[in-house]
Formats: structure tokens, C-alpha cells, sequence
């Protein structure tokens, strides 16, 4: 068992200070002991403050590519933070960045850059709506887009409210969202093109944009059938509606491209966050010229007193030149230690004779707590057992290994062959172990 009485300690007097104790809900413990209290961090390793080491699969839930201070990343940083951290004008590395985005992401004509996923959700909503001059966004249960009122539904809902499978009802996710929000938004299952198609038909000429997780990472890790992904282009693109790939996770983590250059479908629009600045806040609107033209315009407002800061600039530059400079020779060792990790945790299973499913393409990758040999959409992962699924990430956690409380893990550049070796013991040792 780890020792943590120092993070017990900072935890106490957290409380009394943070609603919580905690700033995010996503980093409340799942269990009794304290959340993690970081001390440091370095390349594919974290201490916390009572000197337990972690191999991290977190990776600040997802934005580190290149690991925890990449030295290329901190010296970009902090040579910019010498010559300013917010200018409310322009300069060259917003440039720089905006050049880097439009060659590497197949549907970049035209940026705009914001500081966090949620709020560049908004902005791609309310340009889809200017554009078309249509009232509603089509989302599919079970996928994440923020927190804002107006996305936080039928993220996972409860069964008994969230309505027939091909045609879910779009269930709040907090107390206090304005309820209204519910009537912008259409609730599609994942992964069923007739169904989509039947809601499509339903709301003929209220839909002004499709948003989705290409690769759906928030609800398991689930691939898009080649079928739905396609049919789904085709009615969009033929229906005149902003297809909008939601790309915070996908975005320069999958390939240099995102899920659009993965799975070789390209939206009109697409929103990056995370791994587009190597750790820094940066999200970004990326679209066609002519998706992106209302706001060239000024007729869609679109603002923020921190967009493109300097500094955060700076990390995207050294990022995503990184990628560009590199493309496959970063991605593949990256595919190959995903792979080797979860046929290992499989392996690991079948011998001790645990129930688990693994899914995900390498820089991603899922372990699910099912007998069942495929999950495919929000109900099917609904079956999965989640006290189970918490209790085998606590159980890893007092063994030195952090991935993320829902069974996902994220791969960086900085893990190598020994961080794998280390982490399928920690494994195995939890298998071995009868009581968790
Ligand atoms: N979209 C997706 C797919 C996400 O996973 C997230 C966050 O996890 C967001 C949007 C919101 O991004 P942020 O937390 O930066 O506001």
C-alpha cells in the first residue's frame, strides 16, 4: 500500500478552501484515499507529494504527446515568457501556428484559436447555426463536448431516462443547466446510419451541423463503423448541413492529421484542443474557407481575451513543428506500445481468468471490465462494470500505475519499452491479487 499522508493532509485543508476539494469534477478520488497531490512530473512519470512514483497514462487527460516537460516545449515557453505573456494584438507565432494547423489537418483552410475544448465547441455551434441559419446541432449519445449548458447532455445517461435506443431523449447532465438548452440539440445513437437518417428526415431543415467524436474516447474507445462514417459524410454534405468533428482528444494524438486523416473522412469543420500546445491551454476552430466565412465577415461573433497568448503559442509551435517534422516516425512507435499494452493486459487476463475487453488504435487505448467481445455505442457500454472498472484503476494506482478512472489510457512519446514491462507487472500483481 502507498503512503499517502501528505496528500492526505493537503486534501483536508483543501476541503476547507476548494468546493471538494478538488478543481475539476473528473480529478475527484473514486475511492477512500485522497486524489492524487502532484509534487512533480518528468517524461512518462509522476511523484506526488509523499514520493510514490506513477507511470502516467493520464497524461493530464490527454494533452501530452510528448510527455511531461518536453525540453523542446519548455524552452520555447520560457523563452517567451521573457518577452511577454498577453498582448491583445497580433504576432507572428499565432501565424506560425495557424500555417502549422492548415498543413497538417486535411479540413484547415482557416483558423481561429480559443483557449479550451469547451468553449471552441461553442464557437463551431454558433458559426454551423450563422451559416446555415438553422436552429439545432444533431449529437450522439454518449459523446463528450464540453461542460457548457448547452452540450452537457446525454452524456451517460441513466437507462431508465434516456429513452428508446434509436431514438434517445437528451438527458441533463447537472442540476442548475438550463433546461431550454435540451431544444438546440437532437440525441442520435452512435454508430446506426439508419437511425441517424430516420432523425435526420424527423427534423428535415432544423439541422445546421452533425458534431461528433470521431473516435469516440468518452464513453470506452470506439471506432465509427466505415459504413456510418461515410453514410454519414454523404447525408450531410447532400442535406447542406456543417459536418463538425470534434477532434479535442483526436486532434494531433491519432495521427499528424487527427481522426480525419486516420479514418480518411473529412469533416467541413473541426474543433483541437489538448495536444495542439504540448500541455499549454490552446483550442482551436478549424474549417473550410467557406464554412469559416461568416466569421472572416464579422456577421458571427467569435472573442477571447487570452486567444492566441504568446505563450501558449509558443508550446503549440514547438508541438506541432515536432509533429510535422516527424509525422510517422512519431506515431509509430506510439501505435506499437498501445498495442503491446493492451494485448499484454489481455494476455494477463485470459491467464488469470478475468473478464476484460481492450480496444483503441495505440495513442489510445480502452480496458473494459465485460465478458462481452465488442462495445459499440453508449448502451453497450453501459453493460460494463463500472464499480469493477474503478476498483482495477484504484488497484493499479497503489502499484504505481496512473490511467484514467474510466478504463482509458494515453500513450506518449516519452514511454518506452521499460514503462510497458513495468506497468504489465503492476498488472499482473493486480490480477494475482483475489481481493480487488
Ligand atoms: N470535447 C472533447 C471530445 C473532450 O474530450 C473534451 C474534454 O475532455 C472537451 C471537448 C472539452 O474540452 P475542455 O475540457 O478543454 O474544455
Amino acid at each position: 500500500m502507498r503512503s499517502l499522508n501528505e496528500s492526505a493532509r493537503l486534501y483536508d485543508a483543501a476541503c476547507k478552501v476548494i468546493a471538494g476539494g478538488v478543481s475539476s469534477d473528473i480529478r475527484r478520488s473514486t475511492t477512500s484515499a485522497p486524489p492524487l497531490y502532484i509534487d512533480h512530473a518528468s517524461g512518462s512519470h509522476l511523484w506526488d507529494v509523499d514520493g510514490n512514483e506513477y507511470v502516467d497514462y493520464v497524461l493530464g487527460q490527454g494533452p501530452l504527446l510528448f510527455g511531461h516537460s518536453h525540453p523542446r516545449i519548455v524552452e520555447a515557453v520560457t523563452k517567451q515568457l521573457a518577452r511577454g505573456q498577453v498582448y491583445s494584438a497580433q504576432h507572428a507565432l499565432e501565424v506560425e501556428v495557424a500555417e502549422l494547423v492548415c498543413e497538417l489537418v486535411p479540413c484547415a483552410e482557416l483558423v481561429r484559436f480559443n483557449s479550451v475544448g469547451s468553449e471552441a465547441v461553442q464557437g463551431a455551434w454558433r458559426l454551423a447555426r450563422g451559416l446555415t441559419g438553422r436552429p439545432k446541432v444533431l449529437k450522439f449519445e454518449g459523446h463528450y463536448h464540453g461542460w457548457y449548458d448547452s452540450a452537457l447532455f446525454s452524456l451517460h445517461p441513466s437507462l431508465d431516462e434516456a429513452g428508446p435506443a434509436d431514438h434517445p431523449r437528451a438527458v441533463l447532465g447537472s442540476l442548475g443547466q438550463l433546461p431550454s438548452a435540451a431544444d438546440g440539440l437532437v440525441i442520435a445513437p452512435w454508430n446506426d446510419l439508419a437511425a441517424f437518417n430516420r432523425l435526420l428526415d424527423e427534423h428535415a431543415g432544423e439541422i445546421a451541423a452533425v458534431t461528433m467524436e470521431p473516435l469516440l474516447c468518452n464513453t470506452g474507445c470506439i471506432e465509427p463503423h466505415a459504413e456510418f462514417l461515410r453514410g454519414v459524410r454523404e447525408r450531410t454534405r447532400r442535406d447542406g448541413i456543417v459536418l463538425i468533428f470534434d477532434e479535442v482528444i483526436t486532434g494531433f494524438r491519432l495521427a499528424p492529421g487527427g481522426a480525419q486523416e486516420w479514418f480518411g473522412v473529412v469533416p467541413d469543420l473541426a474543433v483541437f484542443g489538448k495536444a495542439i500546445a504540448g500541455g499549454l491551454p490552446l483550442s482551436c476552430i478549424a474549417g473550410t474557407a467557406e464554412v469559416m466565412r461568416p466569421i472572416v465577415e464579422g456577421r458571427v461573433g467569435h472573442s477571447g481575451t487570452f486567444n492566441s497568448n504568446p505563450v501558449v503559442m509558443a508550446a503549440a509551435a514547438a508541438a506541432l513543428s515536432m509533429i510535422a517534422e516527424q509525422r510517422d516516425a512519431l506515431y509509430d512507435p506510439l501505435r506499437e506500445r498501445g498495442r503491446r499494452l493492451v494485448e499484454g493486459i489481455a494476455e494477463r487476463a485470459k491467464a488469470a481468468g478475468v473478464d476484460i475487453l481492450t480496444s483503441g488504435p495505440g495513442p489510445i487505448v480502452q480496458t473494459y471490465q465485460t465478458s462481452r467481445s465488442a462495445i459499440d455505442n453508449y448502451r453497450d457500454f453501459a453493460t460494463v462494470d463500472r464499480e469493477r472498472t474503478l476498483r482495477f484503476h484504484a488497484a493499479l494506482l497503489d502499484q504505481g500505475v496512473n490511467s484514467v478512472s474510466r478504463g482509458l489510457w494515453f500513450l506518449s512519446t516519452a514511454h518506452d519499452d521499460a514503462d510497458i514491462d513495468r506497468t504489465l507487472n503492476a498488472v499482473e500483481r493486480v490480477f494475482d491479487d483475489p481481493t480487488w
